[in-house]
This record gives C-alpha cells, sequence and structure tokens, in this order.
C-alpha cells in the first residue's frame, strides 16, 4: 500500500520541481484541440502590434507635412485617423474572441481529463487527497489557471511585438538613440527574475494554505452535530483562526512582493526615458531633427512603457497560472491508473478464496489484516463479526479491489482478482452499506445508476425492495427528483432504495455492511424482508454489529486485530465459548 502511505507526500514540492520548461511542455496540448482560436488571436494581435508604429508616424506626417508645409490633403486626415483606428479595433476584437475560444477549449479538455482520472485513478487517491481539495482542483484552479496563463500569454504576445515594432520604428527614426535606450533593458530584466521566483513559491504556499482553510470549513459542515455535542467548538475555532491566520501571512507576502515590482519597473523606465529626452535634445541642437521626428520619437518612447510595464508585471499571473495549470495537470500524471487482468467473464459462480492476506496501511502501524484465510462457497451467507478495528471493512474492501493486499491471494472463483479486468470483477459486486449515497437525480437513475434504460426493471427492483408504493406516490413516480444526496427521504427509505439499487445490479456476490442499524421496527423489518429477497440464491457477505440479525448466517467468521479467530455457525460458536459467545452474552444483557 505505498501510496496511502505516503499520505501528505508533499505535493507542493513536486510542483515546484519542476522546471518551467517542463510545465509548459506539459500544459501546451490541452491547447492543440484551441489551435484555430489561437491562430485568430495570433492574427489579430500581429496586426494591432504592427500598426502601432503609425500612430507616432501619422502625427510625424500631420505636424512635417501637414501644419509645417500645408501638404497634407485635409480629405486624407479623416481617412487616415478613423481608418486606422478601425483596423486596429477590429483587429483587437478578433484577438479577443479568438483567445477567449481558444482558452475555454483548452479548459474543457483539461477538466475532462482530470474528471476522467477521478473515474479511473486507484482509490489510494481519495485517501491522500480531501474531498474539498479535489473539488478545488477540478473546478477552481483550472478556471482560475487558465484564465491567469492565457492572458498572461497573450500580454507576452501582443506585448512583445508592439516592443518590437515600435524598436523598429525607433531604430528607423533615430538609430543612434534608439541603441541607447536597448543598453538599458537587460538589468532591468535582471531585477525581474529575481522577483518573481519569490512570488512562485509564495503562489504556492498560498494555493495549501487556501486548501487546508477549506479543509477545516468542509470538516465542520459536514460533522456539525459531533462538534456541537461535544462542545469541540473552541478548539474548531482555534484551529480555523490558525489556518486563517497562515493564509493571511502568506497572501500578504505575496502581494507586498507583487507590488514590488510595479515601482521599481516604474522607476527604471522614468531614468530611461529622461535620459533619452535630455539625448534628442542634446542631438537635435547638432543636426536638424525636424519637429515631427522629435515628437514622433518621444510619443513612441511614451507608447513604448506600456508594453515594458506590461511584461514586467506579466510574470505574476504567469507563473500563478502555470502553478495552478500544473496542479491540476500533476493531479492527472500523478494518480496511477486502476491496473487489472484481462481476464473478464460475464458472471461469476460466486466462490471467494483468501489465502494468507495481510494489509497494512502505513509501515509504522499494527497490520489491519495479518494472515487471514477464509473462504465462501457460492450462495453461502458468511457473516462477519467482530469489535471495531478488527479489519472488517479492510476485508470486504479487498474483494472489489477498493484496496490491495500487502500479501497473500484473494481470488474469485479460483482465479486471483489481481487477474480479474477491474470492471469485470466490479461487476460481480452489489454493495449495501449504512451510509447511502445517493445522486441528485431521479429516483429511476439512481436505481439503475449509469446502466439505464428499462423502466420494468427498476419498477421490478423497487418493488423487490418495497420501496415502489412510495416511489409510486410522488408526483412524478419514478422520475421524481430525490434531491441533494436523498435529502427528502428517510433512513429506511434510502435503505430501500439502496437495495433496489443492488437488485437492479443482479450481481451474484453481495455485501451489506451494517445494512440494518439506525432503523426503527417498522422500516427495519420492510428492509429485512427486502433484504432477504436480494440475498436469495447470492454469495453474501454480511458485517454485522447486532448479532440478533446474522444469526441465520451460514456460517459466523469471529475477527480480532486484523485475525480470523474462529468460524462456525451461531450454535457452534456459542457452544465453544470464545469471542462469539462473548460479544453475544455482552449485547443480550445490554
Ligand atoms: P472494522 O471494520 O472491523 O471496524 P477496519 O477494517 O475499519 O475495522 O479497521 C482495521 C484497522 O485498520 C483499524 O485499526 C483502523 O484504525 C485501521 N484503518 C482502517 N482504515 C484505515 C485507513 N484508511 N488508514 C489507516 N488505517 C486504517
Amino acid at each position: 500500500m505505498s501510496e496511502i502511505s505516503t499520505e501528505g507526500a508533499d505535493r507542493v514540492g513536486a510542483v515546484a520541481a519542476r522546471t518551467l520548461l517542463q510545465r509548459v511542455k506539459r500544459i501546451v496540448p490541452f491547447f492543440a484541440t484551441a489551435r484555430r482560436g489561437l491562430l485568430l488571436a495570433l492574427i489579430g494581435t500581429v496586426i494591432t502590434a504592427a500598426t502601432e508604429p503609425l500612430v507616432p508616424e501619422l502625427l510625424r506626417q500631420l505636424l512635417d507635412r501637414g501644419f509645417a508645409q500645408h501638404r497634407f490633403p485635409l480629405w486624407q486626415v479623416p481617412l487616415a485617423v478613423i481608418g486606422l483606428f478601425a483596423i486596429r479595433s477590429i483587429a483587437g476584437f478578433v484577438a479577443q474572441y479568438g483567445l477567449a475560444w481558444a482558452s475555454n477549449r483548452a479548459m474543457l479538455a483539461m477538466r475532462r481529463s482530470m474528471f476522467g482520472r477521478l473515474l479511473d485513478a486507484r482509490p489510494a487517491l481519495f485517501a491522500r487527497n480531501s474531498a474539498s481539495s479535489l473539488v478545488n482542483t477540478i473546478t477552481f484552479e483550472i478556471q482560475n489557471g487558465t484564465q491567469q496563463l492565457v492572458n498572461s500569454v497573450q500580454t507576452l504576445t501582443s506585448d512583445s511585438l508592439r516592443l518590437v515594432a515600435l524598436m523598429a520604428y525607433l531604430l528607423w527614426l533615430n538609430w543612434q538613440l534608439t541603441l541607447f535606450v536597448a543598453i538599458l533593458f537587460p538589468p532591468v530584466a535582471l531585477v525581474m527574475q529575481v522577483l518573481s521566483k519569490r512570488l512562485h513559491r509564495l503562489t504556492v504556499q498560498g494555493q495549501r494554505a487556501v486548501d487546508d482553510l477549506a479543509y477545516v470549513v468542509e470538516e465542520n459542515v459536514l460533522a456539525w452535530r459531533i462538534v456541537r455535542l461535544h462542545a469541540a467548538e473552541e478548539t474548531e475555532k482555534s484551529r480555523f483562526q490558525r489556518a486563517s491566520e497562515q493564509l493571511q501571512r502568506v497572501s500578504v507576502k505575496g502581494v507586498v512582493s507583487a507590488a514590488v515590482m510595479t515601482p521599481i519597473t516604474q522607476i527604471v523606465a522614468a531614468t530611461v526615458l529622461s535620459a533619452v529626452i535630455v539625448a534628442a535634445l542634446w542631438q537635435s541642437g547638432h543636426d536638424q531633427n525636424s519637429v515631427g521626428t522629435f515628437v514622433a520619437f518621444v510619443t513612441t518612447m511614451l507608447q513604448l512603457i506600456t508594453p515594458i510595464k506590461h511584461l514586467s508585471e506579466v510574470s505574476g499571473p504567469l507563473t500563478r497560472g502555470l502553478a495552478a495549470l500544473d496542479r491540476g495537470v500533476s493531479f492527472i500524471d500523478e494518480s496511477p491508473v486502476e491496473t487489472g487482468g484481462s481476464f473478464a467473464p460475464s458472471r461469476t459462480a460466486g466462490r471467494i478464496e483468501l489465502r494468507d492476506v495481510s494489509l497494512r496501511y502505513r509501515d509504522d502501524q499494527p497490520p489491519a489484516l495479518d494472515g487471514v484465510s477464509m473462504s465462501l462457497q457460492a450462495g453461502e451467507t458468511v457473516a462477519l463479526v467482530g469489535p471495531s478495528g478488527a479489519g472488517k471493512s479492510t476485508l470486504v474492501n479487498l474483494l472489489p479491489r477498493f484496496l490491495d493486499p500487502t500479501s497473500g491471494t484473494v481470488s474469485l472463483d479460483g482465479t486471483p482478482i489481481r487477474e480479474w479486468d477491474v470492471y469485470a470483477l466490479r461487476r460481480q459486486f452489489a454493495l449495501v452499506s449504512q451510509d447511502v449515497v445517493l445522486f441528485n437525480d431521479t429516483v429511476a437513475a439512481n436505481v439503475a445508476l449509469g446502466n439505464g434504460g428499462d423502466p420494468e426493471r427498476v419498477r421490478d427492483a423497487l418493488a423487490a425492495a418495497n420501496l415502489l408504493d412510495f416511489v409510486e406516490g410522488l408526483p412524478k413516480g419514478v422520475d421524481s427528483m430525490i434531491g441533494h444526496n436523498g435529502s427528502q427521504l428517510s433512513g429506511g427509505q434510502r435503505q430501500r432504495l439502496a437495495i433496489a439499487r443492488a437488485i437492479f445490479k443482479d450481481a451474484p456476490i453481495l455485501i451489506l455492511d451494517e445494512a440494518t442499524s439506525a432503523l426503527d421496527n417498522e422500516s427495519e423489518r420492510l428492509v429485512q424482508q427486502a433484504l432477504e429477497r436480494l440475498m436469495h440464491g447470492r454469495t453474501s457477505l454480511v458485517i454485522a454489529h447486532r448479532l440478533s440479525t446474522i444469526e441465520g448466517a451460514d456460517r459466523i467468521v469471529t475477527m480480532d486485530n486484523g485475525r480470523v479467530v474462529e468460524q462456525g455457525t451461531h450454535a457452534q460458536l456459542l457452544a465453544q465459548g470464545g469471542l462469539y459467545a462473548r460479544l453475544h452474552s455482552l449485547q443480550f444483557r445490554s
């Protein structure tokens, strides 16, 4: 169980360890489906950038030919001014549209891959990550990351192009002055690089802190009853306080780092500008620079400030966006897919054998299962009993391979389950457990769970589960929505819906995990009846705390500390006077 024992594996560390190029390479394929949008955006961007020097050039022409020499025909003025700005506006629109389209396409591709991985990742994924962190990664982080990344790439391309176009124009206008400007650039780049590294580190820490905070809130939302019953409010408040303070510290540091970049850039730019104006003025005293050329030069210099400023600010959102997407993409890369063999019969007889099975969740803990050997014949009902922590749930989780043993083998119909195709394997099991999971969909969809179709079979399953009368009383019958996690159903109804689901699935092996606990007598009678119909003709493995419910099982297996301690019928085990007899007399007395 190496996946589980590496719990808390430092995802931040893994993300930071990858180089920029590696991160970019991993993300680019998701944008491949959005090529058309990107091309459109590029065309728009190039046109906008290429027309940038036309603004100062127009000014130069107007000043030199229009005002000074009156050789600029008046009718050409509106044509040139309106025409220029119309082209630039249309190109700008095209660029924005193409980019929005492309980023949404890429987001779709990424989300689809991530959700796909959520469905086919090894179950250890859910042991390693909290629900809120998975939700956050797939929904919000991808959205924010893509937007930030796309906007910064847009800035990077369009402002670099603008810079190139304006610099070319400057060279053409006055190359000596332009070279003077170029010398002043490298120091700026150096300063920006140092600052952006620090920003990236803080961004990753910030995401971690948001996750931690969300985790505390999520726990308190889910477990509010326990928190109030145990008067744990103060403890929870201080946990929340710690998490918020950590987030606050990291956020402020991040903002300060980002904010420091702007003034530094601006001071540098102002220095460059003043030096250039002085030099230009000095130059114009020597040769006859026209007024138009001088004004065009200074205007272009001022125009240069915006792209330089944008480019200096781009590393923040760029690194933030990359880090967010990297986290999402590493979710895809670092969650191994479930593997299985190719053995895929359509239906097993239901003969299960565990041979010397051991399982350790963590190396520093005693094994949850310790050399367990047992078998279930086809059609047999076997009950698992034992104190809590004995390993019953762990054992049951091995069968559909929600967990894999550290050593030993589990076989189904004589074939080790590792050699089974995982989908074929899971088709053989139906599960009814204490906590019934319902989806926000219709009753029929909840019964059929993805294997939709035949409404007759759904009704038969509901009838066998003693639930059809209730469902037919609902406004839309089996097509009624049952609300978020079936909030409108009683405990017994939820339980019977789960039984109907198992009956509909018609799997040869049944796992019942505390299926009848926490029900009143009437509900329990209905549920018990439904269960008996369900268990008929199937191999059943039943975990029960209330021993009265499993007295009729073909065989009872008692577990303690991860080991099987005794097996036999109810009468045999009582006569034996061991652990089962002790548990039984404890319950009987109470
Ligand atoms: P039972 O179902 O009989 O109450 P479990 O199979 O749930 O027992 O637990 C067996 C042992 O394994 C317990 O000591 C429990 O603390 C441990 N355990 C169960 N699940 C995990 C897990 N996800 N990570 C670490 N330890 C676990």
